[in-house]
């Protein structure tokens, strides 16, 4: 099969899930979208309502400010893939559990493998810690970090940069450090 077909197939069985109690709750799931071989690929935590309702990645306010970082590197959303750790919403939003995450955790490293791009940006402490190590956001933002064969690179997650302007420089710095990076 293709690439694009498997991830195809793929999406289809997210949007079918049924392995955790997160589908009992969502509208939609949402796998993520991008094209198949794009060259970033974004993680984020997990659909809040209005992604939940639409069943796409990163819609809301926290979609629009992403969209602003990404156009700042000079790329356009739509070059680049974008998904979450978890793939249907949490009730008001709670932190997504660690056993949520465990089952969902196949569908993301499937989606990087299919992608392959040259970097996966995490964002935020629960794309941190689920994809690479048990690093708190402010201490690991800014840096690029080679696992299992890939490079990650980490800062934070656009919601936490509407709430606090200092943060929300924080992650354009960071984008900077990025462009430079895919260069
Ligand atoms: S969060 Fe992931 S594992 Fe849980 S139901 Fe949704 S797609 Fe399935």
């Amino acid at each position: 099969m293709m690439r694009r077909q498997e991830l195809d197939v793929l999406h289809e069985s997210i949007r079918n899930c049924r392995l955790c109690p997160l589908h009992e709750t969502r509208l939609n799931a949402v796998p993520g979208e991008g094209p198949y071989d794009a060259r970033v690929l974004l993680i984020g935590e997990a659909p809040g309502a209005r992604e939940d309702e639409l069943g796409r990645p990163f819609v809301g306010r926290s979609g629009e400010l992403l969209t602003h970082m990404i156009e700042s590197i000079g790329l356009t959303r739509d070059e680049v893939f974008i998904t979450s750790v978890l793939k249907s919403r949490p009730p008001n939003n709670r932190t997504p559990t660690k056993s949520e995450i465990e089952m969902c955790r196949p569908y993301v490293e499937k989606q990087i493998e299919l992608v392959n791009p040259r970097v996966v940006v995490l964002l935020g402490g629960v794309a941190i810690s689920s994809m690479v190590g048990p690093w708190s956001v402010s201490e690991s933002h800014g840096q690029f970090f080679e696992a299992k064969g890939r490079t990650f690179f980490m800062t934070y997650h656009p919601a936490a940069a509407l709430r606090f302007p200092k943060v929300k420089t924080l992650m354009a710095a960071d984008f900077r450090i990025l462009r430079s990076g895919l260069l």
